[in-house]
């Protein structure tokens, strides 16, 4: 039999993308179809996606007034797999990003975008729109997470088990407890098992609140977001729920993520050729105007924040470079920081080369010519490009948190003796555990056998979509026989 799940999200890669939430929700549904699971994935109507259906979709529902803004359901496809889209101009026809304008300042709006958004994905989930039915719903994030609060206390049909996913406990959705009365729910809703938070709404605990199962990216990030320095306010509820709690690690699709046959760079290679590799690295330095040099190649992929632990990297950056170093960096965000690499790269010429901006050819050929690739989180929910770096034989320094602590098995004594090290890994975010973790590294990859042996191990670790999609459909299979 097949379990039919719809899938709640607001960015799915190929369609919309601010960061890997979206790379997740594009692979599920290929990744559930092999285990007996249809799953459809529901968007907001922005204009990219819109875009994406062409010039006349199909229309399956309408809203006369959703929390006041007429709305449509349109039929497509996200990959080969079925997708609905709401289409509500007043909401989200607009320029710039999914969450705000094209500065970066959000939408003053998004708490109506995303309710309404919740509000039709639970009147879909429900069976309320005629010839679409569920027999279950997975809400990712805090953009998602009010289709469980309208499921159990505004339900216009069934309301069918569920799965929340956070992605990103640092991303909850918080207003000011004047929304309330937009959101058309209830006044019992507004309680402490339910939408209000510390007197204001908050949507994410609305739906931990209502789920019947929450799922985070890595079983270490679940562990951790009971404590308060991760659960960030929401440690309590967490704690209180613990049983239903697991972590999932994220795969990667490896159709996009294959040294083998990634059309990005200039020489393609395998774990048998990865001599290959040379030339990528001859390439890179040449893109970025890089030195060469005896010692690695540093690269970093990411977004420019406190999260990220980009400020302690800037610190270490004067250390990488002095002890042999070269760092070749990718990303945007907080503006200190993007002014910060710059000085870098201005002080450290042909050693430290930064481009701003989000290009994701350029993260291709950077794993597959860089040596290392540096992920220093404060914390990280699961992290996907430590795993582009296994994949591709670009060693990955990580931080000892979420993800990276699952995903990533540290060179010390045991490891190396037994083979399975797979990169380097430290505790705390300071200068000084990030700056001995990339002494430790210089030092390895003047080791010849030992860094090929890191590499190979690395792109032997199989973090491919098999295992997680096959966790998923047994939590929905579990959930849908219990109901
Ligand atoms: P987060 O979702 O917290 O930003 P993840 O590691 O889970 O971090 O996912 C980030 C995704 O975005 C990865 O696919 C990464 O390669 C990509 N990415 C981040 N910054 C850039 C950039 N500047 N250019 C291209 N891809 C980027």
């Amino acid at each position: 039999m097949t379990l039919k799940v719809l899938s709640v999200a607001s960015e799915a890669v190929p369609l919309v993308k601010t960061g890997g939430l979206a790379d997740v929700v594009g692979a599920l549904p290929g990744a559930l179809a092999p285990n007996g699971v249809e799953l459809t994935t529901l968007l907001p109507g922005y204009p990219a996606v819109l875009a994406a259906l062409g010039k006349k979709p199909k229309v399956l529902h309408k809203w006369e007034s959703l929390l006041g803004e007429p709305a449509r359901l349109l039929a497509g496809k996200l990959s080969d797999h079925p997708l609905l889209v709401l289409d509500a101009p007043g909401l989200f026809a607009r320029d710039g990003g999914p969450y705000g304008d094209a500065t970066g300042r959000d939408w003053r709006d998004n708490w109506k975008r995303f309710a309404a958004f919740g509000r039709a994905a639970a009147d879909v989930a429900g069976g309320a729109v005629k010839g679409l039915t569920f027999d279950l719903v997975h809400a990712h994030d805090w953009q998602a997470a009010m289709t469980l609060a309208y499921l159990r206390f505004a339900p216009t049909g069934s309301t069918p088990p569920s799965v929340i996913t956070i992605h990103n406990m640092a991303f909850q959705g918080h207003y000011g407890a004047d929304v309330f009365a937009g959101l058309d729910l209830p006044p019992h809703a507004f309680a402490i098992d339910g939408v209000e938070y510390h007197g204001g709404v908050s949507f994410l605990k609305a739906g931990l609140a209502a789920a019947s199962r929450v799922t985070t990216v890595s079983p270490t990030y679940a562990r951790e977001i009971r404590e308060p320095g991760f659960g960030m306010g929401l440690e309590g509820l967490i704690r209180g729920r613990e049983a239903d709690v697991s972590g999932i690690v994220n795969g990667i699709d490896p159709v996009v993520w294959n040294p083998a046959a990634d059309p990005a760079l200039p020489a393609t290679y395998t774990i048998k050729t990865l001599a290959r590799r040379a030339a990528n690295t001859l390439a890179l330095e040449a893109e970025f105007g890089l030195q060469a040099g005896s010692g690695p190649l540093f690269v970093v992929i990411s977004r420019l924040t406190w999260q990220k632990g980009m400020d302690v990297l800037l610190e270490a950056a004067d250390h990488l470079v002095g002890i042999g170093g070269r760092l070749a960096l990718l990303g945007s965000g907080d503006a200190a920081l993007e002014s910060g690499f710059h000085a870098a790269a201005a002080r450290h010429p042909g050693r430290i080369a930064v481009r701003i901006g989000y290009d994701e050819a350029l993260s291709h050929r950077m794993l597959g010519g860089g040596d290392s690739i540096l992920v220093p989180s404060r914390f990280e929910p699961c992290g996907l490009t430590q795993l582009y770096g296994l994949a591709y034989g670009c060693v990955p320094v990580v931080s000892r948190t979420g993800g990276l602590a699952d995903t990533v098995i540290d060179v010390n004594l045991a490891a190396r003796l037994a083979g399975v090290a797979t990169g380097v890994q430290f505790d705390g975010v300071r200068y000084n555990t990030l700056a001995d973790a990339i002494t430790r590294t210089v030092g390895l990859f003047g080791q010849r056998e030992t860094w090929r042996g890191l590499q190979r191990a690395g792109m032997k670790a199989d973090f491919a979509w098999e295992c997680s999609g096959q966790a998923y459909a047994d939590l929905y299979a579990r959930l849908v026989e219990a109901s």
